[in-house]
């Protein structure tokens, strides 16, 4: 079958690859009918998220039909249409109880740390779903039923990105009439705002610096900001009467682009620095390179937020990134709360939203693409070309 696989950084190709087999019981097959490039694959091409084993296919976010199952899974049957989870969880241990599912004991042989499909050998050397077909361990907690009025198309976003934006505004503890500051509007960051409207928030302001990004973030309901057109802690203070916003979601991550603003000056040398800490091969200029501020979303999130305010952080950053303005931080009182997308504790929920039209989440598609012009895709999606937002993969086209 066809593949996106990485074989170094900077390297990715389609390639020719067995076929998935069952290995063990709670397993199940899925022939993937819709996949998608996301920011968190750019980060391990670029080499901001390390530890990717050449041969690995890549790919997270897919949407198909059950093929086969292993004796233990129970709730599924073959031709059965599913979207599923980016984190694999087992469904059993004390952590997948409590909803943490990220954070679950049993399903990453390999570390503590979150499970999940096309990633590191740390997040347990998972092929991902890039593919035309795919093995899901702990398919009945991975795998969540689609009804047929949820389109292949708006299913996609419900494996990833629309989950986390939702959990970036819970993280951020998003209520009614609260002002919430989003940094970064792509695909993630737009859903952070659908998601704080739904949660009731009275103004939600979207950091960003590409048109094409912060005209979707204000179709979704935002006030926007450039801030390569203007300071951005100077623009929030005064949209909000000098207070600051009262939660701020961080959609951003490692590989956020410095922008020279009098408020927050970082030197060059100074994120220089940083980005030498958490991608030390990185590539030089061409295509797949680094964000070269990795701190800069933190940064503006924690200098703009009122005093108590709230930050989640659901952009992306790897363990051995160590810089946070805590001092900032805990002398205005705020509380701080991050981490990977326990997705299967909202997915199922989300759906419904789908099902019931309060959202339509396939407005974020901006490009389809058949499987062949996969490594064209991602280059183009690596330079945030104009209008490349969020980029649909046919497996089998
Ligand atoms: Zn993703
Ligand atoms: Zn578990």
């Amino acid at each position: 079958m066809k593949a996106v696989v990485f074989h170094g950084i900077g390297d990715i190709r389609l390639d020719d690859v067995p076929e998935p087999e069952l290995q063990r019981s709670e397993d199940a097959i899925v022939r993937l009918t819709a996949s998608a490039i996301c920011g968190t694959d750019l980060h391990f091409v670029r080499g901001t998220m390390a530890g990717v084993k050449p041969g690995r296919i890549l790919g997270h976010e897919g949407v198909g039909v059950v093929e086969e199952l292993g004796e233990r899974v129970r709730n599924f049957d073959p031709g059965d249409r599913v979207v599923i989870c980016s984190t694999i969880a087992c469904g059993a241990c004390s952590y997948c109880r409590a909803g943490y599912y990220a954070q679950c004991d049993r399903a990453n042989p390999n570390a503590p740390g979150t499970a999940f499909f096309g990633g590191p050998e740390e997040a347990g050397g998972f092929d991902g779903l890039q593919a035309e077909r795919a093995r899901i361990p702990y398919a009945h907690t991975g795998l969540v039923r689609l009804p047929d009025e949820v389109s292949d198309e708006q299913a996609i976003l419900l494996s990833d990105i629309f989950p986390t934006g939702w959990f970036g505004a819970a993280l951020a503890e998003v209520g009614p009439g609260d002002t919430v500051a989003v940094f970064g509007a792509g695909p993630v960051g737009v859903f952070s705002v659908i998601s704080a409207r739904l949660m009731g928030a009275g103004r939600i302001l979207c950091i960003d610096q590409h048109e094409d990004r912060l005209d979707m973030a204000r179709r979704a309901g935002a006030e926007t900001i450039d801030f390569t057109a203007e300071d951005p802690i100077d623009a929030i203070r005064e949209l909000t009467g000098g207070v600051g916003p009262d939660r701020a979601i961080d959609a951003v991550g490692i590989d956020a682009e410095h922008a020279h603003s009098s408020r927050t000056e970082t030197a060059d040398e100074e994120f220089a620095a940083e980005v030498d800490e958490v991608a030390p091969e990185h590539g030089e200029g061409g295509h797949f390179t680094p964000g070269d501020a990795p701190s800069m979303a933190l940064r503006w999130a924690v200098r703009s937020l009122a005093k108590a305010g709230t930050l989640g952080i659901i952009g992306v950053y790897p363990p051995q990134a160590h810089t946070f303005p805590i001092g900032e931080a805990m002398n205005k009182n705020l509380t701080i709360k991050a981490g990977n997308c326990n997705h299967r504790r909202y997915v199922p929920r989300l759906i419904e939203l789908v099902r019931s039209g309060v959202v339509d989440p396939q407005q974020a598609i901006t490009q389809l693409e058949g499987v062949r012009g996969a490594v064209e895709a991602y280059e183009a999606f690596d330079e945030r070309r104009a209008g490349w937002l969020k980029v649909e993969l046919e497996p089998a086209a």
